[in-house]
């Protein structure tokens, strides 16, 4: 499907450090001097987006991409919709609504999220629904090799799971030493008590099997869904062929990520290993997680149209390392609507006067910062100490490199 804009992104001079990012599935942080990268970034269900939360998952990755991109280096970058999911149904349901309208609506309503936030777009946004025929071959390709087994439904149907058992590197990671996995799968989605399944963890690749027929009742989703994890599996190594990094909220790490990446192993015989597991941390609202079951959800097309400026919207977002989760507050909107204007002043100083401005020292201290993890709240004070109070630039040359790397780095057009 359609991907969204992209933003101009101004060239920098001079070359970033190494990037060190922080890999959640082992708790290192590593340098990743590489030449090229590629980013999986699990993407909506298109109802209720773009939350707070949404939003700040995205441009915690949209940070990753900036600072990967400057100095030149390759970047692929590869999203999805979840447009075949039980909330999306439920949502037409209660509204009437066709449910792949529904999706259609939400889904643009999201672009135009992402490109108000100056979000990059990913290289390839991809729904469900585009990818059912290679989603079926893949599964029943599963069930003949015997990695892939069924499970009795209701009314005549069945249920098809993917055997972990036979993946000596699922769930072996650090992270999940200490990690309950069979109440988190339960939590969260999973199907441990059903019987018949060999591993109380085996995800489901698809429900509502009739025999030979995965889609009983044609093309519409209605009592038959293929599994979330496989397609997200099948969608990365479609479009990207090795993921680098797995990126998401930090809620996908288990069971999703953790499954997805089994099902890549499965589909490359074991060749799929994911370098790092990056993922951003949650917002919470009126002292919960701002989630669609609480109903605490602010949302970024909401505040547009109360006349926010995206700008003041990204800045809250970056006030904050993306691995520490935050309580979003409105008024934190007025401070930072409050930092955006003295960065303007600044910004829009006079040429000529005599005040120091070494502006590649200025990159080179946020590239560092940036390079440490993405560490935002970091580039965020060295951009205060720099434009915040300035009441002359040098040179033109001077003014032009600040405006270009808080453009290209941060996101903020100014
Ligand atoms: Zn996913």
């Amino acid at each position: 499907m359609r991907t969204w804009t992209a933003p101009n992104v101004p060239q920098l001079p001079g070359t970033p450090p190494p990037l060190r990012l922080y890999d959640s599935s082992t708790g290192a942080t590593l340098e990743h001097d590489r030449d090229d990268l590629r980013v999986w970034i699990c993407g909506i269900t298109p109802y209720d987006s773009t939350h707070f939360g949404h939003a700040n998952t995205y441009v915690a990755f949209d940070t990753l991409a900036r600072v990967w991109r400057d100095g030149g280096r390759p970047l692929a970058t590869a999203s999805n919709v979840t447009d075949i999911d039980d909330p999306l149904f439920e949502r037409a349901e209660q509204t009437g609504q066709n449910w792949y309208e529904l999706a259609q609506t939400q889904t643009q309503l999201f672009r135009e999220d992402m490109e108000a936030l100056r979000v990059l777009p990913p290289d390839t946004l991809t729904s469900i629904t585009e990818i059912l025929d290679p989603l079926e071959e893949l599964i029943r390709k599963m069930e003949k090799d015997g990695t892939a087994y069924r499970v009795p439904g209701p009314e005549g149907t069945e249920f098809i799971y993917a055997d972990v058992s036979t993946d000596p590197k699922f769930a072996a990671a650090p992270i999940f030493d200490d990690m309950d996995l069979v109440a988190t799968f339960d939590e969260r989605g999973g199907d441990s008590t059903r019987e018949g399944k060999r591993n109380k963890l085996d995800p489901q690749l698809w429900k509502g099997v009739k025999g030979n027929n995965y889609r009983p009742g044609g093309g519409e989703p209605g009592t038959w869904r293929p599994g979330w994890h496989i397609q997200c599996a099948l969608m990365a190594l479609q479009n990207l062929g090795v993921v680098d990094v797995h990126a998401g909220g930090k809620d996908l790490i288990f069971p999703h990520h953790e499954m997805s990446e089994h099902h890549m192993r499965e589909m490359t015989n074991g060749d799929a290993d994911v370098d790092i597991h990056a993922h951003a941390a949650m917002v919470s609202y009126e002292g919960e997680k701002m989630s669609k079951s609480l109903g605490n959800l602010v949302f970024v097309s909401a505040l547009r149209k109360d006349g926010i400026d995206p700008r003041v919207i990204r800045l809250a977002i970056l006030g904050h390392h993306y691995r520490v989760d935050w309580e979003y507050d409105d008024d934190a909107l007025v401070a930072e609507a409050e930092r955006l204007a003295r960065w303007k002043d600044g910004m829009d100083a006079p040429v000529g006067a005599g005040q120091n401005a070494d502006s590649h020292e200025f990159l080179a201290r946020l590239r560092a910062v940036l390079a440490d993890d993405l560490n935002t709240p970091a580039a965020r004070d060295i951009v205060d100490d720099y434009l915040v109070g300035r009441v002359a630039w040098p040179t033109d040359d001077d003014k032009a490199i600040a405006r270009n790397a808080i453009d290209a780095l941060l996101g903020i057009d100014l």
